[in-house]
């Protein structure tokens, strides 16, 4: 395989996330861009699409009832000559560990803020896993067609509370009823806003030059002398665009619109794919992978189960961080140490999924897994190494599993291997007693590891409140040191379900006091694979 063809193909490829709070607009921003790739046809379709789907599959009716996204999708569009490929993240926060990880196979993401809402929790606990990997973020300000708050203020208050300089690239011209359309600053083109354009791709109409009569015309004089006025003052008083900035977290290209009226959607796109990076540089515990390097890796972020209703199969996504990627050849599963053929990976073209031929660095593929496969797997072409920073993140809720029929033991301790091995939840089995503990991160992920037990291993459960608050992966170096931590806090200890030291918790302060207790011991909140 030619490195040439390889970095060509990799150029090419922007792989990204959104991150916003529930109601936003990411949905209605994720239809837009599919409709500016032409991947569908009319925006609205993505919905129906998904509802259909899932209408078969038992247990994502339940996701259905909660109008929530359980799942995490990846859809690949083209636009300008690039290949978009977006992955989707579930909206509810009780799935944010899917989030977390899905924004480590990320090379930038999309914030997407409400305009009369301003900085919302969420986004604030995604920027900081967006921080942790110093990810590029592009922000679209949305909603732009009701009555927002001042776009200054939003954008101070995204400077202030999320630590990053604003470098406006759009500007809007009114808001609400009275919105006309935004003004690039960088081209000098003013682009106008038409009521009723949401569903289809609007004409891009436009007044050159904000010095143009055009806009007196438009506007009337004095609110065209205003609007004159108030893009001088917003040039002054913000930061100008800086790539390399931009490239470093550091400050962020603000574009205005509104995702529901598709409009300032295509400036935020023509934006995306020209400054957002192309797959970037990724750590192994051997080397650093460039994109462009001929041989093939890949590391798996997520696994999904029943995507295929009719198949009950699990998909496991892997991204390819170089090389490429063809049907039928042969990868090592670096974990297990064997050489697999992969015949049947999956692509992602906007909702539906189609076998590939081949794919390159930045795109996803989806492995048929039947339970070999886990989250953090390192596929290459041979080369023992494992990618590293796709981590566990530590549970925040708990609750002990008591099975209805006791015989069943064996295939709730299968089922609850194979779904913490999914990420679907974590398990922990105390050193001291019988028990089996799964954590979540939110309530919701324990009803769908209840529903998927029923339904996949044919095991009736309840869950018991327990006594666990948080819990912490143990390290230390020093073995006689462990040993003795081991049997002064057995109580507190178990293992996960990979076999990793965990010290749950009962309280915070509890945590607290241990660790004073026993300094040479490390407590993480996360977990490498
Ligand atoms: P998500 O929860 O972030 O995916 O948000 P959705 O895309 O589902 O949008 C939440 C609500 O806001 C829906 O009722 C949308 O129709 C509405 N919405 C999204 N974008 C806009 C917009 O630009 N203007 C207005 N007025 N409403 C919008």
């Amino acid at each position: 395989m030619s490195e040439t063809q390889i970095a060509q193909e990799a150029a090419l490829r922007r792989t990204f996330a959104i991150i916003s709070h529930p109601d936003a607009g990411k949905t209605t921003i994720t239809e837009k861009m599919l409709l500016f790739g032409n991947a569908i046809q009319l925006a609205g379709s993505v919905k129906s699409k998904r509802a259909e789907r899932h209408a078969t599959s038992d247990w994502m009716k339940m996701e259905q009832e909660r109008g929530i996204s359980v799942t995490t999708s990846v859809m690949q569009f083209p636009y300008n000559d690039r290949i978009v490929n977006l992955l989707d993240t579930p909206g509810h926060e009780d799935f944010s560990e899917d989030t977390y990880r899905t924004l480590t196979a990320v090379d930038s993401a999309l914030m997407v803020i409400d305009g009369a809402k301003g900085v919302e929790d969420r986004t604030v606990k995604l920027m900081e896993v967006c921080r942790l990997r110093t990810t590029p973020i592009l922000t679209f300000i949305n909603k732009m067609d009701r009555e927002t708050r001042d776009p200054i203020e939003v954008m101070d208050e995204i400077e202030t509370v999320l630590n990053i300089q604003c470098a406006p690239m759009t500007w809007p011209i009114g808001m609400g009823r009275a919105f006309k359309g935004v003004y690039h600053l960088y081209n000098d083109v003013i682009h106008l806003y038409k009521q009723g354009q949401g569903n289809r791709i609007p004409d891009d109409k436009r007044i050159e030059g904000l010095d143009s009569p055009e806009v007196d015309a438009l506007l009337g004089e004095s609110a065209a002398e205003e609007l004159r006025m108030e893009i001088e003052l917003v040039r002054g008083a913000s930061h100008e665009f800086d790539l390399e900035a931009y490239r470093r977290g550091e400050l962020t290209p603000v574009y205005f619109g509104t995702a529901m009226g598709n409009f300032g959607v295509r400036e935020m796109l023509d934006g995306f794919v020209e400054f957002a990076p192309a797959p970037q540089p990724r750590e192994t515990d051997a080397r650093e992978v460039i994109a462009d390097d001929g041989r093939f890796t890949g590391f798996v972020f997520k696994i999904q189960a029943n995507m295929d209703p009719k198949h009950r199969d699990r998909v496991a996504f892997l991204r390819i961080c170089s090389g490429k990627y063809e049907r039928n050849m042969k990868m090592r599963h670096v974990r297990i140490g064997k050489d697999v053929k992969i015949a049947d990976a999956l692509t992602f073209m906007a909702s539906d999924r189609a076998h590939v031929e081949e794919a390159w660095p930045g795109d996803i593929i989806g492995l048929h897994n039947h339970g070999t496969i886990q989250i953090g797997d390192t596929f290459s072409a041979g080369e023992e190494m494992r990618f590293v920073g796709i981590p566990h993140f530590a549970p925040e809720l708990f609750r002990r599993v008591r099975l209805r029929d006791p015989l069943k033991m064996k295939a709730l301790q299968k089922g609850l291997q194979q779904l913490s091995e999914e990420g679907a939840t974590q398990v922990f089995m105390p050193l001291d007693n019988n028990d089996l503990i799964v954590g979540a991160v939110g309530t919701l992920q324990f009803d769908v590891v209840a529903h998927r037990l029923k339904e996949e291993y044919k095991v009736d459960c309840i869950y018991e409140a327990v006594n666990v608050n948080t819990a912490r992966w143990i390290y230390c170096q020093d073995a006689k040191k462990l040993d003795e931590f081991k049997r002064k806090a057995s109580t507190n200890l178990a293992l996960d379900g990979g076999d990793y030291l965990t010290y749950l918790a009962p309280t915070r302060v509890n945590l607290q006091m241990t660790q004073e207790r026993w300094p040479e011991i490390e407590f993480r909140a996360t977990r490498e694979h």
